[in-house]
């Protein structure tokens, strides 16, 4: 009789155990399965109607924005347009904070955050400008616009180069980043160029492990992709990702070509990116600035050696913030750069330049 007994004890403990191995082997293989589902890109499809992203922050250092209660609550999703219709008149400034309602949707600095419910993650938007005030305000209608229909949370920041030197920007978007970083803890990074706006409210801006290019398609090139390795425009990244390219070069002046180096130095540290889903831009028009092929080449082509000490870990002599501004709409990060340093540190590489102005 004890011994029946003690065997039935054994067997519904037994039972037990396994099936609680059971219901733990489940749970991680499903875990592991939507872990890749959702690995590299975080888009919204249509069947997700609600962000099932993890919700838990790498980290909770000191920010400068206003805390809200915080909530567990994921974001549901609102119904985004693919083909959405761009606002292009022009506003005065008080006009644009009205229509956009700033004193009601954003915090100083151009910061929002959904009420009642957690977005997965918190963009940084870097815009590298200078003298592009038209094309500014027009950006700016439409990027809030667009980002709060996707229930972001997110800050703008306008990094605008001091006049008297060769407008930088690489070095331009490396400062967005370090110092948008001193703010406040983001997840994503995107490099967003004054002048393109997102023609799809459903090209979101949320990282995942490899970079995003949205700007691929513009509606001045008829929406063709003019060359695979099209890396300029419109780019998001994680911070690591970001860290690991050690950031754009510093040394390309007005011309152009840092984002072709930055390609290259993806390319070399086999990372990846994607094209956006929706990648379909407009490109509001501006001056044309001159461009100087071949001082750009003359960087260009040593990209490879320069990758490690040319970027994010060699800035510290190259520029001083004159000013942060939290203005309605954005934080103008207002700097000075140092043409003369840089000048320095090319001829260190061996490239000397005539004056690019
Ligand atoms: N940019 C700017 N002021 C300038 C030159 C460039 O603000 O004087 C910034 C701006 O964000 C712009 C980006 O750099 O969208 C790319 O420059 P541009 O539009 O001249 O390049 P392109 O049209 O040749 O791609
Ligand atoms: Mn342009």
């Amino acid at each position: 009789m004890l011994i029946r007994h003690h065997f039935t004890c054994v067997l519904v403990v037994s039972v037990v155990i396994i099936f609680y191995l059971g219901v733990q082997w489940t749970a991680r293989s499903y875990v592991r399965h939507s872990t890749k589902r959702h690995g590299d890109i975080l888009q919204f499809s249509k069947e997700e109607k609600v962000l099932t992203l993890d919700l838990k922050r790498e980290s909770r250092r000191s920010c400068i924005y206003p805390a809200h209660a915080p909530s567990d609550v994921p974001c549901r999703q609102n119904d985004l347009l693919e083909k959405r219709r761009i606002l292009n008149e022009t506003l005065n400034w008080l006009d644009l904070e009205k229509t956009l309602n700033a004193s009601r949707t954003l915090a100083p600095g151009g910061y929002h955050r959904p009420v009642g419910c957690a977005s997965p993650q918190r963009l940084a938007i870097i815009i590298p400008y200078r003298d592009r005030e038209a094309n500014l305000k027009i950006l700016l209608n439409n990027l809030h616009r667009v980002l709060q229909k996707q229930q972001a949370e997110y800050a703008i920041f306008v990094v605008e180069q001091e006049s008297g030197t060769p407008f930088n920007r690489g070095l331009i978007k490396n400062i967005g980043f370090i110092e948008a970083k001193a703010l406040c803890h983001f997840d994503c990074f995107t490099f967003h160029d004054v002048d393109m706006v997102t023609e799809s409210e459903r090209n979101t801006y949320w990282c995942g492990k490899v970079a995003v290019h949205h700007a691929r398609r513009l509606d001045t090139w008829n929406y063709r992709v003019l060359y695979t390795f099209l890396f300029g425009g419109v780019l998001t990244f994680n911070e690591t990702y970001f860290s690991i390219l050690n950031g754009y070069s510093n040394l390309y002046f007005m011309w152009g070509a840092e984002d072709d180096d930055l390609f290259n130095r993806m390319r070399k540290k086999q990372l990846k990116f994607k094209p956006s889903r929706y990648p379909r831009y407009t490109a509001l028009k501006h001056e044309r600035e001159p461009k100087h092929y071949k001082e750009k080449m003359k960087i260009y082509a040593n990209n490879s050696q320069r990758m490690d000490t040319d970027g994010l870990n060699s800035m510290g002599r190259l520029y001083q913030v004159i000013s942060v501004d939290y203005k309605p709409l954005f934080t103008r990060i207002y700097v000075s750069v140092n043409q003369t340093e840089i000048y320095t540190q090319l001829k260190h590489y061996g490239i000397s330049l005539v004056n690019p102005k």
